[in-house]
């Protein structure tokens, strides 16, 4: 299975996996541990900084770990002849590295060299870079009406929500047990994304009815797709019109309001949770990663780093899939709004007394 946008595992299935979660939510920073301070460094990955300076025709313990890592973000093909991933620096992992290198703008070597590594080391989504050895991400495709190159991507064949569906919920996973602050959270995500387009969100109780579906899990959790403890991979979502959003249930998260980009924090172990929900529920609207270090769409992010407004980059791709609703759907009367929602209200009134009629 290549990720989740092939992803045909019923959502219901991971609601019946228990799983605890460690997961500790810190409401500002000043409520962070020192320890967490003093951990920063921690990596899922840190193995890997070991490995600098190695080339073509060496050999090194944790080379293979190094190419399940490619592999797992798509710059090595499940089905090529170095999936055996031994220990061998082969032109296989020479092609991923300069093919990752190309995608977060660094010099194409080939090399293992430190910005390379200090990147590879990064936490980042766990949704995958590219699909079968092909990228999107830094094709910089030519726009229609500006001279600047687009560097959004979309997953393949460009799956988007349905036209008919442009009211989505979600829901949360109740084992979960989040509190009502975690959710707004998550809610103040969405409008980020509903401010630019014609989408709207609106939270649901019911895991059976809502589109998107929102859980923290630990490690293997049922979806080919397992979360690695603290650091490393941070969360990862599903292309449309799946719904499925996972984070990882080892990492700890800062849940402040801040509204601005930028690093709230010392080097951490702590990362801002809305900055990631902002990031996976571009996933779950049909977009892929972006080479644009600002984008809401590039995959890594540091933890102390809050990144939640959208990058011109980030618009155009979901304008691109979905057109611009956002600024001429609020100009309109909130008059009007209201006269919708009283109409609803009116109409599920009569309904509830038919019900109650009937029954
Ligand atoms: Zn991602
Ligand atoms: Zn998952």
């Amino acid at each position: 299975m290549r990720f989740l946008q092939q992803l045909t595992i019923p959502s219901l299935l991971l609601l019946v996996i228990v799983t605890p979660i460690s997961a500790t939510f810190y409401t500002n920073v000043s409520s962070i541990p020192t320890l967490h301070l003093l951990n920063a460094t921690r990596s899922a990955w840190e193995t890997f900084e070991k490995l600098a300076g190695c080339h073509v025709g060496d050999k090194a313990d944790g080379l293979s770990k190094l190419k399940q890592y490619f592999s797992r973000f798509g710059y090595i093909s499940s089905s090529s002849s170095a999936a055996n991933f031994t220990d061998d620096f082969d032109d296989v992992l020479k092609s991923a590295i300069s093919a990752y290198q190309k995608n977060f703008n660094l010099k194409a070597t080939g090399k293992l060299d430190a910005p390379t590594l200090r990147q590879i080391v990064r936490p980042r989504c766990g949704n995958p870079d590219m699909v079968d050895g092909a990228s999107e991400m830094n094709a910089g495709r030519k726009l229609l009406r500006t001279v600047a190159a687009a560097r959004y991507s979309f997953f393949p064949g460009k799956p988007r929500w349905p036209k008919r569906n442009r009211d989505l919920s979600y829901a949360f996973v109740p084992r979960n047990n989040l509190t009502e602050e975690v959710k707004q959270v998550f809610a103040r995500a969405f409008t980020r994304w509903s401010d630019v387009t014609p989408l709207n969100f609106t939270r649901s109780e019911s895991v059976f009815k809502a589109d998107i579906v929102i859980g923290f899990f630990s490690g293997d959790h049922g979806d080919g797709e397992p979360f690695d403890g603290p650091m490393g991979t941070l969360a990862h979502a599903s292309s449309p019109p799946t719904g499925m959003f996972h984070l990882d249930g080892d990492e700890d998260w800062l849940i402040s309001g801040d509204e601005t980009n930028r690093r709230i924090m010392p080097v951490t172990s702590v990362v801002d949770l809305e900055s990631v929900a902002v990031h996976e529920i571009g996933h779950l609207l049909g977009l892929g990663h972006s080479s644009v270090e600002d984008a809401i769409m590039y995959p890594a992010i540091s933890g102390g780093d809050r990144k939640v407004e959208l990058a011109k980059d980030d618009i155009e791709g979901i304008q691109y899939l979905y057109g611009d609703g956002g600024s001429s759907r609020r100009s309109e009367t909130s008059g009007g709004a209201e006269f919708w929602r009283g109409l609803g209200f009116s109409l599920s009134s009569i309904a509830t007394c038919l019900l109650l009629i009937c029954c």
